[in-house]
């Protein structure tokens, strides 16, 4: 249980919704910031404005899967305010608050450092990643069906990264019965992506490797689909890039050659926000009453 426990929730999408409802069950008592358009009403949680929330008693600030952009603001789906969390709200909470989110970014690390707090990033755990994999998959189906003419089945598709999105993003669309091809530099991936029945490459060889793709589906959070590698697709090539903001690939260049190429953030909170936010919710729970416990044990 959390009782006792003051968290601030403070913006995100519908994902967030299963992470309010779970923590109010288990007796936490919620500041909800950026939700003053959710009609729905949870026992145990009042929506407050960040300017109005007594940030001294907050034990821990749940952020959305994004965490901050870049000028510290956070995302609010229920709400057209926009909130911003900077160090000073940092320093006013007690020292043991811990900030959740799920990724980071310059900004949010700087502040954190600053203000001394801990961030916890969800999404650096395999756990987390791994089944947060599984609606990014379904998402990236769903993109690949509504933005092309032809079946997956038979379709030449390159994976580019065998991460944990890449190694499931790989085994769907083979059971799909695409042709499906990994790219990756590291020579235990190959191995493992010849074991998964697909075909390897080395990224160094990308741009030979790209020439008959239909499909291109980009894992890697750098540029890796660059300018040159855009110039050898076929003109039908489909881009999908779910690496985070700003993604791996040359828009600009892909858009001059009319490349359709697509920036595919947050497609767990687009095609399944329920099981993307229980997953969450699961993993917060966890480590919030883990945070609890420890907190009792150190008095
Ligand atoms: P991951 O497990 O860390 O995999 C990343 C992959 O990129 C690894 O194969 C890694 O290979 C490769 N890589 C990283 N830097 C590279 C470089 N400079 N050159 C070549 N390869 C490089 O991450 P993940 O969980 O699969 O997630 C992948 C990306 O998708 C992340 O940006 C994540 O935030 C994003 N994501 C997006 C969605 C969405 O809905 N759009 C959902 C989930 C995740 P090495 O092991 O060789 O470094």
């Amino acid at each position: 249980m959390l009782t006792g426990m003051q968290i601030a929730v403070i913006g995100g999408d519908a994902r967030q919704l299963e992470i309010i409802q779970k923590l109010t069950e288990l007796d936490a008592r919620i500041s909800l910031i950026g939700f003053e358009q959710l009609d729905h009403a949870f026992t145990g949680a009042v929506k407050e404005k960040i300017n109005e929330v007594d940030f001294s008693n907050i034990d821990a600030i749940i952020l959305p899967v994004a965490g901050t952009n870049l000028e510290g603001q956070i995302e609010t789906i229920f709400s057209n305010e926009k909130v911003v969390l900077t160090e000073d709200i940092l320093l006013k909470t007690p020292e043991h608050c811990t900030i959740y989110s799920g990724i980071s970014n310059a900004y949010l690390n700087g502040i954190v450092k600053a203000a001394k707090r801990k961030l916890v990033q969800l999404f650096s755990r395999d756990d987390v990643a791994i089944y947060n994999s599984i609606p990014t998959v379904e998402g990236t189906i769903m993109m690949a069906i509504q933005h092309t003419d032809f079946t997956i089945h038979g379709s030449n598709v390159t994976i580019l990264g065998l991460g944990r999105c890449g190694m499931s993003i790989a085994r769907a669309f083979h059971g799909l019965g695409a042709k499906v091809k990994v790219g990756a530099r590291r020579s235990e991936h190959l191995a493992r992506i010849t074991e998964m029945g697909v075909t390897p490459f080395h990224l160094s060889n990308i741009e030979k490797e790209v020439t008959d793709t239909d499909i291109l589906i980009n894992t890697i959070p750098k540029l890796v689909v660059s300018a040159a590698v855009i110039a050898k697709l076929p003109a039908h090539t489909l881009v999908i890039d779910i690496a985070s903001k700003p993604g791996g690939t040359d828009f600009r260049y892909a858009e001059k050659r009319g490349i359709k190429a697509l920036l595919a953030p947050s497609l767990p909170g687009i095609v399944a926000p329920k099981t993307a936010g229980q997953i969450l919710a699961d993993v917060l729970s966890q480590l919030l009453q883990e945070d609890l416990v420890n907190r009792k044990g150190n008095k």
